[in-house]
Order: C-alpha cells, then structure tokens, then sequence
C-alpha cells in the first residue's frame, strides 16, 4: 500500500478522525489546529477554550450512527468514553413487540461535544505516526496555479508544510473555497438553505440522589409547540441539556437568551420541566444561544475536483440543521472513507478524491435535500401556514415523516424500528420514502393518535411571552 504524507487542516471532530483514520492506516500525518491541542483529562475539556469552534458547548447528541462508526473504527476511543463517564442509551425497551437482532443498533450513547473530542484528541496525542502543530493557524496552501490547481502542502502562519494530500477540515467557515479561487482554480459550487432556526440551550447537572424520569417520547422530553420547539440532549456524567428553538424573525422570544425568562419558559414544558426542575437538576451553564444556521453542501464542478491532492470533510464540505444531529456522524464516516480511497487508489489523487466522493455524495444529497424540505416546511408551519402533516400526500411529506413518523413511532414497533433508523442515519431516507406500506401505516396510527384529545406540549406563543415577561419584570423591576 501507498504510504502518503497528509496534512490535515483544523482538529474538530472530522479532522482528528481523519488525522487517526489515516495514521492507524500507516500514513504520515500531520495535523494542524489554531486552538492549543491538549488532552489531559476527560472533564478538562468543559473547559477548554475552542474559539475556533462556536458551538463547542453547545447541544450535541451523540446518535446510533456515530456509536457505530467509533465503535468499528476507533473501539478504544468508545471505551475511553464509557470510562469518562460517558453512558449507551438503550432503546430498545421503547419499542414495542419482538426484538430483531440487528436491534442492538438502536442505541445512541449520552456525552458532550466537548468529551466526544477529548478521547479523540487523546488517541490522536498517543498515535506515534501522528505530529499535532497546535495553536498554529493555516493561511494557505501551497500549490501549482491553474484551472485545477495541484496542491503540494499547507500554508502554517510558521512557514510551509510539505504534503501528497492536504485535507480540509476547517469548518463550516473553511477559507479553502477562496483559497482556491485565488490559485486560479474553480469554486466548489455550493447549495446553501437556511435552517430557519435559533437554538437556546441549557446544561444541567442531575441532582444526587435524583433521576431522570422516562415517558411517552423519543428518545428523550422533545416537542414541537406550534411556534417552536424544544428538546433534551443526554450528556456524560449525569449531565444533559434542554433546548428551545425559535424562527429566527420572533423577536419576542429572542428574551430566552436571558437565564430567568429561559427557566421561566421550561417550566411551562411539562416533558422538559420533568427534567429541569430544581428538584431533579441545577443549571451548569449559562443560555447558550446560536443562530445563523445554514444546511450547505458542496460539490465539485462537472464531476471535477476542483484541486488535486486536496480533499474538504466534515462542516467544510456538507452541514445540515443540528435538530437533525448528522454532523459527529458524518465526520466518522468520512474520515473511515477516505482511508479506504487512499487504500484502493494510492498516489493517484484524484481518483482518490473521486472514489471519496461516489462514497460520502449519496447520504449527503439526500439528507440535504431532507434538511432543506424539513427546514422550510417547519418555519412555514411555525408562522401559521396550515400544512397538512397528517397525510402522506397532503403536500407536506418531508414533514409528514418527521411529524408523523415520530408520533407513530411511540405505539407501534416497526415503524419505531423504522423512524430510529432513519433519524439515527442507520438507514438511507430512501427505506421509508420508498416504503408506502409503512407510509400509510404511519398515517393510520397518527390519525388515530390525533384522534384522542391530549394535552397540549406547552403553552401557547401568548402565554409563553407573558410568563417570560413576568419572570424578567420580577429581576429588572
Ligand atoms: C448548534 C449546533 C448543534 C449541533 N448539534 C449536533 C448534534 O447534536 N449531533 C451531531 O452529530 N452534530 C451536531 N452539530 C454538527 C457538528 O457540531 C459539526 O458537524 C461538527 O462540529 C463538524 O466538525 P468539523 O471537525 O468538521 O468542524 P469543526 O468542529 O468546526 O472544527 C473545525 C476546526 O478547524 C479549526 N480551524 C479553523 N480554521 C483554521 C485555520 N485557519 N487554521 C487552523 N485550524 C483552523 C477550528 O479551530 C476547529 O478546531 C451541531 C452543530 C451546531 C452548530
């Protein structure tokens, strides 16, 4: 097997499962990060200053996807995680009727972003074909001009680095895209669509003594509100977040990014309350807020890469709304794939990049395609659009799967089987969008469901203004 030089650009997840994937294959690695990159112990990384990554703290669940991939590729990171603290949460007990084997799948594991990066920081730390530039920013690439310009290295604010492959794993602001526009190269064409969202989150820490209680959800306290929605991300050592998500245009809400209006708001959520009263749990943060959110997917340019010897993963090639919780995933993937290209293709980089791409395109055009349809429908629903989510083919089906789907889930055990594998990317979208038997199943059942009155998930947009208010008017005077 070849054995390559690679530089990989920025130590987030994608890039430090890159950077292991590829030195556990043998090659030699460098990777460089503009943050300092220590390890240390697990719970340091809570602290750890990531400015090159905004949403470091923010909610992030960890899905049966992700549990996987790191549990075929990198087993001792798993295991360093359930010895952090980190826990499998096991779905299996809400599905309802005979188990199949291929069940043990539906189990996500319960860690923050921050510690999900500490053990693969640590693997990354002890791997000896692995050099870590930390606290070194890129600024360019060094390269051969011309309309598909060759890479041959990274461009260090401490000087050049030499390398067959440069991969891009710089984030979802990645300046590589202008970068090789200015080598004379062609742009990566980009789809972008906004995500229509702001996310408040919220950590938490259980009380000792006290537990987390299950109910009638999957997995975890989540609902749409009709305006909103909010939702629970378990976390490691007894830790998990609440979130509430707004359209970015209510101004009225935006007060959420204000801890006591933020409390105020849980507690008129019964399934979120149940989990962020002060008898189960204490607030460990602040409110999180984070808006400006985008799905984006870029693809090359008349089936072209649009260098050689450069290849974009993780947010810098493919990103979709965080509800959908596709990210962590997807940089596993990826880094497994690329490995597997190089090991199929060698020193002929573009078929590498090519042989890449046939791999990782399929689930990210569809879950884009997905993201953008959700997306759009949602925010419509939110700002009083009536929209049919109750049919198949009432013109809103991309929401009908999410809305429907999720609610069927709970009463019926092919079609939870069905549901966790497609929000868990275990399956393609394509199972259920192919699949009108369990399309008209879901439908029966949600029709029954919508049948029986229930209680509402939380108060109406009023309500929640005026409780926001009160609680705000009661600290400012
Ligand atoms: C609010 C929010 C919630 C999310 N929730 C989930 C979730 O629940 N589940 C899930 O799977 N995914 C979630 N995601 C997505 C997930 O966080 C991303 O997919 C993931 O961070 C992508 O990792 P990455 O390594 O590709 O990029 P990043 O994490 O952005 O890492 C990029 C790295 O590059 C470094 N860097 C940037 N520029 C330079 C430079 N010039 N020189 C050197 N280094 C540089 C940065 O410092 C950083 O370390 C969420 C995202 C957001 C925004």
């Amino acid at each position: 097997m070849a054995t390559l030089s690679v530089v990989v650009l920025g130590a987030g997840v994608s890039g430090l499962a890159t950077a292991l994937a590829l030195g556990r294959a043998g090659h030699r690695v460098t990777l460089v990060e503009r943050d300092e990159v220590t390890a240390g112990e697990a719970l340091d990384a809570i602290g750890w200053r990531r400015q090159g990554i905004p949403h470091f703290h923010q909610a992030h669940a960890f899905t049966a996807r992700g549990r996987r991939e790191l549990r075929a590729a990198f087993p001792d990171v798993y295991e360093a995680l359930l010895d952090a603290g980190a826990h499998e949460i096991d779905l299996r007990p809400k599905l309802r009727g005979p188990l199949r084997t291929e069940d043990e799948e539906l189990q996500i594991l319960g860690v923050r972003r921050a510690v999900i990066e500490w053990a693969l920081r640590r693997a990354v730390l002890r791997e000896p074909g692995i050099t870590v530039r930390s606290g070194v920013q890129v600024v360019g690439l060094e390269a051969t001009r011309g309309d598909v310009p060759v890479v041959t290295g990274a461009l260090a604010a401490d000087g050049p680095i030499a390398a067959d492959l440069v991969v891009d794993a710089m984030g979802r602001r990645s300046p590589v895209p202008d970068w090789i526009t200015a080598l004379g190269g062609r742009r990566m064409t980009e789809s972008s669509s906004d995500c229509g969202v702001i996310y408040y989150t919220r950590y938490y820490r259980v009380r000792a003594g006290a537990s987390l209680p299950d109910g009638p959800w999957v997995p975890t306290p989540r609902a749409d509100l009709g305006y909103g929605l909010f939702s629970t991300f378990p976390g490691d050592n007894d830790t998990f977040a609440g979130l509430i998500a707004i359209p970015p245009g209510d101004q009225e809400l935006k007060v959420l990014r204000r801890a006591p209006a933020f409390d105020a708001a849980t507690a008129t959520m019964p399934a979120l309350h149940s989990w962020t009263n002060a008898d189960t749990s204490e607030p460990i943060t602040d409110v999180l807020p984070m808006g400006s959110l985008q799905n984006t997917l870029r693809s090359f340019v008349d089936g072209r890469p649009s260098a050689i010897g450069l290849i974009s993963i993780g947010d810098a090639l493919f990103h979709t709304d965080p509800v959908f919780a596709l990210g962590l995933s997807f940089g596993l993937v990826e880094a497994r794939e690329l490995a597997a290209a190089i090991e199929a293709h060698g020193r002929d980089l573009e078929a590498v990049a090519l042989a890449f791409d046939a791999a990782v395109r399929p689930p990210m055009v569809e879950r884009f395609a997905n993201a953008t349809a959700v997306d759009g429908l949602r925010l419509r629903a939110w700002q009083g659009e009536p929209l049919d989510v109750a049919h198949r083919d009432g013109g809103a089906y991309p929401l009908f799967a999410f809305a429907a789907g999720n609610a069927a889930a709970l009463v019926d055990g092919d079609v939870f089987r069905t549901m966790i594998r497609r929000n868990y990317f275990l399956d393609p979208l394509s199972v259920l969008d192919d699949d009108i038997a369990m399309q008209e199943r879901i439908e029966r059942i949600f029709v029954d469901l919508r049948s029986t009155p229930r209680p509402r998930p939380g108060p109406s947009r009023d309500e929640l203004i005026e409780v926001m208010r009160t609680a705000l008017a009661a600290i400012d005077g």
